[in-house]
């Protein structure tokens, strides 16, 4: 009832048009591609996934033109070669067999994960054996545009109903950045995220960031600067968080070891899956570590997806997680994801529990492959 046997992928290359543009300390995200997956079984069957590959690489170094390549030349075939008696089985080979190319594997393999939940008519927050109908939704704010105040947008996302807030600094303004957003915020967590924009050199910059009350500080460094993240938490009351750090599972072990984080953001998407993602979140529990998912401004597909893994105990402090439109001027779904008070429903239909518009989906490719 498990078994995977491939039959057809079909890739798509979507464009979709953005709310606006996304600026972090690592640079600009505005109308960007974006890879998403659909595969099938012989008997008709079929589950969606997405790429978080971005246009250009840093944040990752796999970007969407790569993993387009690594998709139909390795990862397809690789799905494709053989029988795998359960999902965890495919993750485990495509963790082996595409070690280089995880972001590229991860779409495959959450797709096929999908598939068999929708196959047996269950949520696949149901298959993972999650526990909460819905998750606190949480708004990241890009760096404020020139002339418009980050206080504004607090107030707004804060009058919205989120949950937490997390804003994007830089070592130029992180101070004024954090102290104007805890401000705003009226008692609402506040994260505020680096992406490693600072050396380790500028950490009395950090440390005045601890007289402003923020919930977390993520991703302070650059990704392989655990050392330097565990000497800071020294000196820090300041919680710290990882991000770009938590790029395997190997790294957790390393993070945790090295006492380098109190909290990690885990992406299915970044370590190869589902496979992947739910070692790492056994692994961060049992060290004690606070978890939850990171976004990627990722579609309706990728947001489902993310909603069935934060549904899991243990995710209790409120992702990246935020409704359709605050990205998106339309979704690829027939029904866009909603926040209710604050909080955004896991979908209970059978699979990520969303259906994509077949004719918005047709609209908005760019490029489209099918691999039988
Ligand atoms: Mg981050």
């Amino acid at each position: 009832m498990n078994n995977i046997k491939l039959k057809r992928v079909e890739m798509y290359k979507v464009a979709l048009q953005p709310v606006g543009p996304f600026v972090a300390a690592h640079g600009t995200i505005g109308e960007r591609p974006i890879v998403i997956v659909r595969v099938w079984d012989a008997d008709g069957n079929y589950g969606w996934g997405e790429c978080i590959a971005q246009s250009k690489p840093g944040y990752l170094s796999e970007t969407v033109d790569s993993a387009w390549k690594a998709l139909h030349a390795g990862v397809i075939p690789a799905a494709m070669s053989r029988e795998f008696e359960n999902p965890d089985k495919l993750s485990a080979y495509l963790a082996v067999a595409m070690r280089q190319t995880p972001v590229a594997a991860a779409a495959v393999e959450m797709a096929a994960w999908d598939m068999i939940a929708r196959r047996q008519g269950r949520s696949l927050s149901n298959f993972f054996g999650g526990i909460r109908s819905n998750v606190p939704a949480g708004r990241t704010l890009g760096l404020p545009p020139a002339g418009e105040r980050l206080a504004g947008m607090v107030e707004e996302a804060r009058r919205s109903g989120y949950q937490r807030i997390k804003i994007k600094i830089e070592p130029s303004r992180a101070l004024s950045l954090a102290s104007e957003a805890v401000q705003a915020a009226g008692g609402i967590p506040v994260v505020a995220d680096a992406n490693g924009s600072f050396s380790p050199l500028e950490v009395q910059k950090l440390r005045e960031l601890d007289a402003v009350n923020l919930a977390w500080i993520e991703q302070p460094y650059p990704a392989a600067s655990l050392r330097a993240a565990s000497e800071l938490r020294d000196t820090l009351v300041t919680q710290i968080a990882l991000d770009e750090s938590v790029n395997s599972l190997n790294a957790i072990d390393r993070i945790t070891d090295m006492h380098a984080a109190a909290g990690i953001s885990i992406k299915p998407g970044r370590l190869g899956g589902y496979g992947a993602a739910l070692q790492a979140y056994r692994k961060a529990k049992a060290a004690g570590l606070t978890v939850w998912i990171g976004g990627m401004l990722e579609t309706g597909i990728g947001r489902a997806h993310n909603l069935a893994l934060a549904s899991l105990p243990g995710f209790d402090f409120p992702g990246d997680m935020s409704p359709s439109k605050v990205y998106w001027k339309q979704d690829l779904l027939t029904e866009p994801i909603e926040m209710v008070a604050g909080h955004i429903a896991v979908p209970d239909g059978p699979g990520i529990g969303v259906d994509v518009d077949k004719n918005h989906l047709a609209a908005a490719t760019i490029e489209r492959r099918v691999v039988e």
